[in-house]
């Protein structure tokens, strides 16, 4: 035998791929790719194979631009004429491509520096949505592929993915990767479900569906895929919350509260109004809940200004008049600082110690709050996340509010649960959730809707106004204070601060030196400190303003009857959701009130939003509106930070696929409650690891 033939066994095969592998292991990254995917939020295996596409572009063949209509996902390939770069805002890098049968631009808003990579008689390769721009050719953000005069053509899918890529990392190098690694890393998939339980629900497999997710032969099996891999998270999510409520309906304790008439009317006593039956209904919830010996665990839902308030403030007087004592949580500094003011105004004849704690507080300040919470004499917490700190220590709490629970973190969402395990928990949101979505996040808490506003309030006048009547909507502005009523003028907040408050300043010098000029004008702003802002909004509830020009700090929380004006500038910068919310400033008294929207080209996606804020005035019909509006692009495979997140979740016109994964969960949670049994042990696993904490599960059983 000749020894100098190597054995076969010698050649090192590479370690296989696992999913659980760093991302460094996977074909075609380096150190700098894994760098950069890290970036992305993909650090293993797992998560590049989670990378999913947030659209397809379709392709009809490789055509010229000539051939192209306007409005089509196409291809174009040529050379590059000429480009520029635009350093200043709207800072973009723009590059004339010529086909031999027609031009078109390209478009890179936020890259102003390609010219590197892209030079005059540079060849290559672009694919977006063809877009007609003052009757030219354009292509805004296209992907692209340099070609090199000898490389070869990259084959043509007819569907293309297309990733969420960043400045460092394009689309097209994520799917090369993506592809490079595709086969290995299916080949770790497990599965979850029974053949026979896939084919009841006409579903793919996990492999097959992430196989397809990346590589689909058409859009129906793209959907098909999608569809699956909803399903599969949210049976994997539904059972965790099955789990969850399982055991805090069995297996959690808590003292029963004093909820008779007695106090009860003692409480209703602070108030100076008679509550709305919505509000009687949900105070009766909350009193059975409450005198039970298990938590209360329940989500309170009304629009802006419904009157929830007054709901939490009887739940924390409950707990006060058992002994015991009571938080109030916010997400933000602010709306903790104004929920303070709120409640203790409605305190103002009682003698509930009250406090609030946040972490922007003084050291001293913040020590002695903690020192009353802990010798019991602090009846009531207002506070931020502040709060979960392990060096907060309640004598005896028996009743925490959440408010907007959905803003805080998902870490800081488990935390709350799990540092304060028998206490009466009430969750609170002014975001309307459309029933579907309430069924995902809040899925074990017993549900109550206030559903009616508090009586005399007007219907608000919403309009957008377009720019060219901007003098107009502010002599409007200008009538209702000449009547005694007073405004907001809103503008939208901005990463940079310093921006933020140059713009709010110039704003209110533009108003005093102008239209506004005989009236008073205040200004808040997020960069304020606590009592000038408070004296600010002071002012202005005392009438001793006529115009308060305001960032988004005035969101929730300030209550100004008189208000009934409100103007919102740079409208199209604002959420749906966060629109409705800032219009419930106004129409609280008893005046007729406006909402008056200001935008400078909107796109059509804000002008859809817009529309639907001055065609609904509840904020039910706005969330569902608002699903709609956002549509397929935002919520196809929307990359969330945090494993509990839903990759998938977000698809909520999936309300049927929902609904039997949720059936699907309850069976099986009602008959193996702590998923002991050996078939369910793969999502037993999958479940305490992707949930952690989160899930009650790893304590029990
Ligand atoms: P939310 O917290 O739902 O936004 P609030 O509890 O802050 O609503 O109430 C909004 C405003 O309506 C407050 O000024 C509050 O005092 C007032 N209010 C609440 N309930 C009633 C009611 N039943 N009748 C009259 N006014 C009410
Ligand atoms: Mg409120």
């Amino acid at each position: 035998m000749d020894s100098s033939l190597p054995a076969s066994s010698a050649i090192a095969s590479p370690p296989a791929l696992r999913l659980e592998s760093p991302i460094e292991l996977a074909h075609g990254v380096g150190p700098r790719r894994a760098w950069q995917l890290r970036d992305l939020g993909v650090g293993t295996c797992a998560d590049l194979l989670e990378y999913f596409p947030r659209d397809y572009v379709e392709f009809h063949g490789q055509r010229t631009i000539s051939q192209i209509h306007p409005m089509e996902n196409a291809a174009v390939e040529g050379d590059i004429l000429q480009t520029r770069s635009f350093p200043r805002r709207p800072r973009r890098f723009e590059a004339l491509l010529d086909d031999g049968s027609g031009r078109c631009q390209l478009v890179w808003f936020n890259r102003w520096n390609m010219q590197e990579k892209i030079q005059p008689g540079t060849r290559l390769r672009a694919t977006g949505k063809m877009q007609l721009y003052n009757g030219r050719y354009q292509m805004v953000q296209p992907q692209y592929q340099l070609i090199g005069p000898a490389a070869p053509q990259p084959p043509t899918a007819a569907l293309e993915p297309v990733y969420p890529a960043n400045q460092e990392l394009s689309s097209a190098v994520i799917a090369r990767i993506i592809h490079a690694n595709l086969e290995a890393l299916l080949g770790q998939v497990g599965e979850w479900f029974s053949p026979a339980q896939l084919h009841q629900r006409a579903l793919l497999t996990r492999r097959e569906a992430f196989s397809v997710i990346h590589r689909p032969p058409s859009l129906a099996q793209a959907y098909q895929a999608r569809r699956s891999l909803a399903y599969h998270e949210f049976f994997i999510q539904q059972t965790a919350i099955a789990v969850r409520r399982h055991h805090h309906r069995t297996q959690q304790a808590a003292a029963a509260l004093r909820v008779d008439q007695t106090v009860e009317a003692r409480i209703r006593a602070l108030l100076h109004f008679p509550l709305t039956n919505a509000q009687n209904r949900v105070l009766a919830d909350i009193q059975r809940d409450l005198a039970q010996t298990r938590p209360m665990n329940r989500l309170l839902q009304g629009d802006v200004g419904s009157g929830k308030t007054v709901l939490a403030l009887f739940a924390m007087l409950f707990a006060v008049a058992s002994g015991g004592q009571a938080a109030f949580m916010a997400p933000t500094e602010i709306l903790a600082e104004q929920h303070f003011d709120t409640l203790h105004r409605y305190l103002s004849a009682s003698r509930v110690q009250m406090a609030l704690l946040t972490g922007g507080q003084p050291p001293a300040v913040r020590e002695s709050t903690i020192r009353g919470i802990a010798d019991g004499s602090i009846g009531i917490t207002v506070a931020t996340h502040a709060l979960l700190s392990d060096v907060v220590q309640f004598k005896n709490l028996r009743v925490l509010v959440v408010d907007e629970q959905h803003k805080f973190g998902v870490r800081q969402r488990a935390l709350i649960r799990s540092r304060h395990p028998g206490v009466h928990t009430l969750v609170m949101t002014a975001t309307p959730i459309p029933r579907t979505l309430a069924m995902t996040i809040f899925g074990d808490l017993d549900s109550s809707v206030i559903d009616e506003m508090p009586p005399g309030r007007q219907p608000i006048g919403t309009r957008m106004v377009p720019e060219n009547q901007r003098q107009k909507a502010y002599q409007f502005v200008a009538d209702q204070l000449k009547a005694g009523r007073q405004a907001y003028i809103v503008l939208p907040a901005v990463d940079e601060n310093v921006r933020e408050l140059a713009n709010a300043v110039q704003c209110r010098d533009e108003l005093a030196a102008g239209v506004l000029k005989d009236f008073r004008i205040g200004l808040v702003h997020g960069r304020m400190a606590r009592e000038q802002r408070q004296q600010v909004m002071e002012s202005f509830r005392q009438h001793q303003l006529d115009v308060l020009v305001a960032t988004t700090v005035i969101e929730v929380g300030v209550d100004v009857p008189n208000a009934c004006v409100m103007v919102i500038e740079h409208a199209q910068q604002f959420g749906l959701s966060q629109l409705h919310q800032l219009r419930g400033r106004v129409g609280r008294g008893t005046a007729a009130s406006w909402c008056l929207l200001l935008a400078q080209e909107p796109t059509d996606t804000a002008k859809a939003r817009m529309a639907a804020l001055c065609k609904y005035p509840g904020g039910f019909d706005i969330a569902e509106e608002d699903l709609k509006i956002r549509g397929m692009g935002e919520i196809v495979g929307t990359r969330q930070s945090g494993r509990a997140d839903l990759q998938f979740a977000e698809l909520l016109f999936d309300a049927k696929l929902l609904a039997m994964a949720r059936a699907d969960a309850l069976a099986l949670v009602a008959n193996d409650p702590h998923l002991i049994r050996s078939e369910h042990a793969m999502i037993r696993q999958i479940i305490t690891r992707d949930l952690g904490d989160a899930v009650a599960l790893a304590n029990v059983g």
